[in-house]
């Protein structure tokens, strides 16, 4: 199975919406973000390591007054020929802006759109006026040559209007289209009581947006959502371990290359090959692909929690279980193990 060979570009925690949901939220606009020279010194790090396609994050790049000048950077002094920008739109609803950072070299959009009415995605955004721009600026991006995705957040406020975001962006021409479950990490976890919704509960709602517009785009995918809870649904699913398959993810390595360095990198992996894969996933892959794999096994067994019940399911070798913070809006007695031979190759359901 080909590795993803994508990676974050992190232009800074600057932005200019405040969605409920941010992981970053309460540290939003309290630095600049990195140099460009910083920026350039972690773009010869990601070429050296065989990264061909970038994604430009934050915050939100596009509140940096020097972006056009990193996509320039990115792709005249490394030779990226394929840079995606993840934005609220804000800024890109206006059409000379978004033909400046086209023409400086992004040519693909992934959209951050939470409702399917002011209402809903402002309540999530808490910034007036940030739906109609972002759908302005998807409007503006179709009319350009470049490829569209967009990623939702489901959370308590829309859950049950997921159909509904995924009628709205059909007509886009979206490549990709990601449904990601609440996040409760960082500052994010401070917010459980107003944002988090049981998987139990979402689960039908995910299963029928799936059912009815699945079609409508070349890949949608519920993120982070054990298995045992979209049975039968299981090619949509994505959770760490998939990622590194996925063409429009990120090699969660090389993220943390930039951060913690090769020999910190190096002893995660060989924790997570020794402690969390069995040994029946070894036989027969690529050692590329279990590098991956026990890196991300590791991060897993940090920020993940299995209950012991779950080891009798055929999906424990391929699912990490729940966010630690999943047991503040859980009882957990909706993980059900579900019975049958082990599944033993993450990305056992995209061949
Ligand atoms: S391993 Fe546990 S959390 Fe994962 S699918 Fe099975 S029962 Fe659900």
């Amino acid at each position: 199975m080909r590795l993803t060979t994508r990676a974050d570009l992190n232009l800074g925690l600057i932005c200019n919406v405040k969605c409920r949901f941010c992981y970053d939220l309460d540290h939003l606009n309290h630095a600049k973000g990195p140099s460009i020279e910083e920026l350039r010194r972690s773009m010869g790090i990601l070429k050296n390591n065989g990264i061909d396609t970038i994604d430009l994050t934050g915050g939100e790049a596009t509140v940096r007054s020097d972006l056009i000048a990193i996509i320039r950077m990115v792709k005249e002094e490394f030779g990226i020929n394929n840079i995606c920008l993840i934005t609220n739109g804000f800024k890109l609803a206006d059409s000379s802006y978004l033909k400046a950072v086209v023409d400086a070299g992004v040519n693909e959009f992934l959209f951050s759109i939470h409702g399917a009415s002011a209402q809903v995605h402002e309540g999530l955004t808490q910034v007036p006026g940030s739906f109609e721009r972002i759908m302005r600026a998807l409007h503006e991006a179709s009319q350009a040559r470049v490829r569209l995705r967009v990623n939702t957040t489901a959370t308590s406020r829309n859950y049950r209007i997921l159909g509904d975001i995924a009628a709205m962006i059909s007509p886009f021409k979206i490549e990709n289209y990601n449904i990601i479950m609440y996040i409760p990490v960082l500052d994010a976890a401070h917010r459980v009581d107003e944002l988090a919704v049981p998987y139990s509960v979402a689960a039908p709602f995910l299963k029928d947006t799936i059912d009815r517009y699945a079609q409508c785009f070349d890949r949608l995918y519920v993120k982070y959502i054990p298995f045992c809870f979209m049975q039968g649904y299981e090619k949509h699913v994505m959770n760490f371990l998939q990622t590194t398959y996925l063409p429009y993810e990120w090699d969660f390595c090389q993220r943390a290359l930039l951060r913690r360095g090769r020999l910190v990198c190096a002893l995660a992996t060989v924790a997570g090959l020794l402690s969390c894969m069995d040994m029946r996933m070894l036989f027969g892959r690529d050692p590329k692909e279990l590098q991956r794999d026990g890196f991300i096994s590791f991060q897993d067994s940090i920020n993940k929690h299995k209950p012991f019940k779950c080891r009798s399911c055929k999906y424990s070798l391929i699912c990490p279980g729940v966010w630690r913070g999943y047991k503040q809006f859980s009882k957990m007695d909706d993980l059900v193990p579900v019975q049958g031979a082990k599944i033993l190759s993450p990305y056992h359901f995209y061949e």
